[in-house]
């Protein structure tokens, strides 16, 4: 229709915008009770409003802090973050380093740098499709490489890469605490994605905003540091699960030969990252107060984590299948095949419960059965009140109510 219209460019139709960010939206305008397990959001109450409150008040008084910083990042950040990830599985050094507006543009920057029109690009799947949308909107053909319990299935990568019959130009991966499984990939499959990568001489994107936010299990070293240095993996990081995400502020690490290019692209995007509140997490950083928040996350979380997967065997038991991870936001449930959860989603939002479909994780809608459920964004009491919703909202569903 808009094509009609308006001389727009080819690559517009594959603009496909996200039905997880369109969610905040259409949440904003319901006025009845809802108990939201739908956008990926730390809690109101879990961000630590009243030190950053205290903070803004002396370092947004400051009138330099209104000033374009510099594109790579102001440096205050730059050397609190530098500090703050030493000794981490994503320590780095300056030149590797690029402060970005949140993740999301770390993904854009990759893949405006790597990937020309019908370049091969895999992603997991179910996959975090604000990701293969970016890579899309550089007009990408995407490959969907099915994820279990273990992460991407790295195995089927390589077959499905052989039947495709040219390598991928890119792998975007979430290795740690998946968006939506909340799987995480094992070592042995880490050290052959490497290899693989290596061999198809692709670019491996390593995004893992929810790594430091686990609650059980042990460290598993990020694709980062396994494969030390390889110029072919770009890490995307962000502030947003581990502080806030509307401070719009992550960063990249990548080859220091990239870091020019980078910058480049970024000066002709948005010339430079919010000065103001990269200096509000430099003094968040600098004051020591991100381990400290991070330590209660964890314990909140897997809290929230286990109220919501006890809730769901108490109101669904083996009627769902349901994930089990250590660490980050989401559950990952599967419904028995004739639950259509598009359909579900309008009957559970009348009845107090957003989700989002799993529909929505899939650039081919492979999950037409299956929800992902946020458990941080709730308390558990209403974590509970939540999924006793959703219980009344299947039952509508299957009464055809
Ligand atoms: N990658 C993944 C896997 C995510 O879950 C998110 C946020 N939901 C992002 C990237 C984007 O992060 P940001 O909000 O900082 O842009």
């Amino acid at each position: 229709m808009a094509r009609t219209r308006f001389p727009l460019a080819a690559r517009s139709t594959d603009l496909v915008g996200s039905v997880i960010d369109s969610s905040t939206s259409l949440l904003a305008k319901q006025q009845h009770d809802i108990v939201r397990f739908a956008m990926g959001s730390p809690a109101p109450e879990a961000v630590p409003s009243e030190v950053l409150g205290e903070l803004a008040r002396a370092e947004l008084s400051r009138p330099d802090a209104y000033d374009y910083a510099a594109s790579e990042g102001d440096p205050r950040l730059r050397e609190a973050l530098l500090a703050d990830l030493d000794g981490t599985t994503d320590h780095t050094t300056p030149e590797r380093l690029l402060i970005t507006a949140g993740g999301m543009q770390g993904l854009d920057l990759a893949f405006k740098l790597f990937v020309d029109p019908g370049d091969l690009v895999v992603v997991e799947s179910p996959t975090y499709t604000n990701g293969s949308a970016t890579a899309m909107s550089y007009q990408a053909q995407l490959l969907e490489v099915p994820v279990d319990d273990e992460g991407m299935q790295v195995d089927r990568l390589e077959e499905m890469v052989e039947q495709a019959g040219r390598a991928p130009k890119a792998i975007y991966a979430i290795p740690t605490f998946q968006n939506p499984s909340g799987a995480s990939m094992s070592i042995e499959r880490r050290h052959r994605l490497i290899e693989l990568t290596r061999r198809w001489g692709s670019l491996l994107i390593d995004d893992d905003p929810y790594g430091r936010l686990r609650f059980a299990g042990d460290d598993v070293p990020s694709l980062h540091e396994l494969a030390d240095g390889d110029p072919l993996v770009l890490s995307v990081r962000t502030f947003s699960k581990i502080i806030g995400p509307g401070l719009r502020v992550g960063w990249v690490e990548a080859d220091p030969a990239l870091q020019q290019l980078l910058i480049n692209a970024k000066q002709a995007m948005d010339t430079c990252t919010n000065l103001p509140l990269q200096r509000l997490i430099a003094a968040f950083l600098e004051g020591g107060h991100l381990g400290e928040h991070l330590a209660t996350q964890r314990v909140a979380y897997r809290e929230r984590k286990t109220a919501m997967q006890e809730a769901l065997v108490e109101h669904f038991g083996d009627e769902i299948r349901c994930t089990d991870p250590e660490g980050g936001f989401f559950l990952w449930v599967t419904f028995g095949e004739e639950v259509d959860t598009e359909a579900l989603f309008e009957r559970a939002l009348a009845d107090g419960v957003a989700f989002i479909p799993g529909n929505a994780f899939s650039p081919s809608k492979f999950f037409p059965n299956a929800v992902r459920l946020c458990f941080a964004s709730s308390q558990p009491d209403r974590i509970r009140e939540g999924v006793a919703r959703l219980r009344t909202a299947v039952d509508h569903v299957k009464q055809g109510a």
